[in-house]
């Protein structure tokens, strides 16, 4: 574990098998020095236990710096459950992973990720109350997908002010890969702004549901790095900025809220001498989390969610502008700046 390429000095990772319901999960806590660890639950079918190792670590990190960023009193941390989302949910198996969630005693609060939906969190809820994104009870914010959304959609706006001189997203071409609950949000508010939508997912269902609202037009999954666009948007899983991807981008932009989109940190500076502006996956998809932390508070208010995600998009305007006039990537500058704070609160 210490000498793993992703581990970041993480204050804890705690392995979870349960063999009656079949649960295998890692709770990774990166740091609590600016608070309990936050962070959703993700579900999928891993190629390897290396791999969901490395995806939680990865993930957890991201937390602590997105936390930071987002400046809302609650550390990093992650969890993963290795299964297929569509065959193997039980409610035994959510309700193993909550006393699993309930065992770290409030170190770890837990909400929604990909796989996972507000009612798998109402199960994982009967063992434990370090749960957020609820749709029942005191301070319940539901699913925090729609303001992830809105906060991506706003940061786009943020962005295309910088690389497309103007924030008004008229006629502007948007690509989006992954039209799931953030995404299939997403594109909602970018067709109310005007925007043309090129759309791809795996989900046939998800991509005739937004495609039908929005007028996008369909590609297949592989063809979304090649589509001329002055934004692309990823939406998905991590990773798709990587060496094989970084010169079909035919884009001014990259902004969107799937969580590690570069698979390494120097592609920032690969996508900058490119001209390719990014707008860092941390800064851009806080949203979801203010809602979460507005609800681990137990005193749920919508002006108190508005008021940071503004403070949050303007963040990110300023990341963006201090990367374009030093010449630096700007997930660097992010970089930088997360970890002062969270050093500050150590
Ligand atoms: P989701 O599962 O609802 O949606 C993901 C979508 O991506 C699905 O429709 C899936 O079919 C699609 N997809 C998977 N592999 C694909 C591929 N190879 N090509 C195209 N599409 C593919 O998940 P979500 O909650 O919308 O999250 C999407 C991303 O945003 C994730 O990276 C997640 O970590 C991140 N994120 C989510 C939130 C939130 O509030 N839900 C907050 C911050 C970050």
């Amino acid at each position: 574990m210490f000498d793993h390429s992703s581990y970041d000095s993480h204050e804890d990772v705690h392995l979870f098998q349960d063999a009656a319901s079949g649960l295998k999960a890692i709770i990774a806590i990166h740091s609590t020095a600016r608070g309990p660890a936050a962070g959703g639950t993700r579900m999928w079918n891993f190629a390897s236990g290396e791999a969901m190792l490395k995806d939680v670590l990865r993930l957890s990190q991201g937390m602590s710096y997105k936390n930071a960023m987002a400046d809302i009193p609650l550390g990093g941390g992650k969890a993963v459950i290795w299964g297929n989302a569509k065959t193997d949910k039980s409610p035994a198996l959510f309700r193993a992973f909550g006393r699993a969630v309930e065992s770290l005693q409030g170190r770890y609060y837990t909400a929604e990720d990909v796989g996972i939906d507000v009612a798998d969190m109402a199960i994982v809820r009967q063992e434990t109350a370090y749960v957020a994104g609820l749709d029942h009870g005191e301070a319940a914010s539901g699913d925090p997908s729609p303001v992830t959304a809105r906060g991506v959609f706003l940061g786009i706006v943020e962005t295309a002010k910088r690389a497309l001189g103007s924030g008004d997203l008229t006629g502007r071409t948007i690509a989006v890969q992954g039209v799931g609950s953030v995404g299939g949000y997403m594109c909602d508010h970018l067709a109310k702004a005007g925007a043309n939508l090129i759309i791809t997912d795996i989900d046939q269902a998800a991509l005739k549901a937004v495609a039908d609202r929005t007028g996008a037009r369909i590609v297949a999954p592989d063809d979304i790095y090649d589509v001329e666009a002055d934004i692309f948007s990823p939406c998905a899983l991590g990773a798709v900025v990587n060496e094989q991807t970084l010169d079909r981008f035919r884009v001014k932009a990259i902004a969107g809220g799937a969580n590690n989109q570069l698979v390494i940190p120097e592609l920032g500076e690969l996508l900058r001498r490119k001209g390719i502006l990014y707008a860092p996956d941390y800064v851009i998809n806080g949203g979801g989390i203010i809602n979460v932390a507005a609800e681990i508070s137990g005193n749920y208010s919508s002006e108190w969610v508005e008021a940071k995600l503004a403070r949050l998009v303007q963040t990110l305007g300023e990341v963006l502008d201090e990367a374009l006039t030093s010449g630096q990537p700007t997930n660097a500058v992010a970089d930088r700046i997360a970890r002062a704070r969270i050093a500050s609160a150590r």
